[in-house]
């Protein structure tokens, strides 16, 4: 067993103005992201597998309402809440996902079942309810989902007639896609990332966080990536994996990959976000292209990390 192993997480990047969040806001935010952190930090240190800490990650930043994911979820443009998550393995390149689910506790759960008890990768819709329903997973009530903040970031996302991504000022403070990456003892890295996607989405719309290689992606030849941004640009992109390709077939150290894709590939095309990212060597890296990113980290014995704004 190896003694090094290591976590991190995300709570989306954006447009964070420093001046527009009250200490009580910073202090909900850095506690939530702290909780998250331990939790998965101690599964780590208890020798349990990379999958466990970023499902167990994951889950907990699902159920805080601070950010767009599970509990927090934005509103789409019929009202609905339509959440999206996906997990993936680094030993065996395993990957279950969901896409488009209402009334689900924990979506990121809900991918997990996909990926150890299913043929599949990704169900949708209907299709991963009634998978859902089979595995007797937790569902929620619509009531379970309401954010007044979030309600009324719909509200004005209709009044605008514009689909709103999380890192809109409009959106104010609360951004929040959710993901989580880590190497365990055994040297397997994992990746998980859940969201509610954009506020006013179109029925029916799917980013790429359940999308594997876009918005997550794990191998243990190279790294585990989770993403955060403009969903559309960064499906084209194919981030994730560009990451690891640029790690593999180019021999960039992770920092060089992670850099050249969030930095200058992704704006390139438009897009703008962030990823964190972890390989098998115990670096990590925490990249993003916007004004902030909700973000933390801690290396096995290392000191936890938790920050908001850019340096
Ligand atoms: N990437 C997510 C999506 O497009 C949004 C986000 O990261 O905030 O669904």
């Amino acid at each position: 067993m190896n003694k090094i192993f290591s976590i991190a997480i995300h709570g989306g990047a954006g447009t964070i103005d420093k001046r527009q969040m009250s200490s009580e806001k910073e202090m909900a935010y850095k506690s939530a992201l702290a909780y998250a952190l331990d939790q998965a930090y101690n599964v780590l240190s208890e020798g349990k597998t990379a999958l466990d800490a970023v499902e167990l990650a994951v889950t907990h930043l699902e159920n805080s309402p601070l950010f767009n994911a599970g509990k927090g979820s934005v509103f789409t443009h019929e009202g609905q809440h339509e959440m999206d998550a996906s997990i993936m393995e680094g030993a065996n390149l395993k990957a279950g996902a969901v896409a488009g689910v209402s009334g689900i506790r924990n979506p990121v759960q809900l991918a997990r079942m996909v990926m150890q008890n299913s043929d599949h990768v990704l169900l949708s819709g209907k299709g991963a309810i009634q998978f859902a329903k089979e595995q007797k997973i937790a569902f929620e009530k619509e009531d379970y989902f309401y954010d007044e903040l979030r309600y009324q970031q719909w509200q004005m996302a209709l009044k605008e007639d514009v689909v709103v991504l999380d890192h809109s000022p409009l959106n104010e403070n609360k951004f929040g896609t959710v993901g989580a990456v880590a190497l365990d003892r055994y040297g397997n890295v994992a990746a998980a990332t859940s969201t509610g996607g954009m506020t006013n989405k179109k029925f029916g719309r799917i980013g790429d966080s359940p999308l594997i290689g876009s918005g997550n992606y794990a191998n243990n030849n190279t790294c585990a990536v989770s993403c955060t941004g403009s969903g559309e640009f960064f499906i084209c992109g194919v981030v994730a994996y560009d990451v690891s390709c640029l790690m593999e077939y180019k021999a960039y150290t992770l920092e060089q990959a992670c850099n050249e894709v969030i930095q200058k590939r992704i704006i390139a095309i438009g897009g703008d976000g962030g990823l964190i990212a972890v390989d098998k060597n115990n670096n990590i890296c925490l990249e993003f292209n916007t004004d902030g990113m909700y973000r933390a980290k801690k290396k096995h014995k290392g000191e936890e990390y938790i920050a908001i704004y850019k340096d």
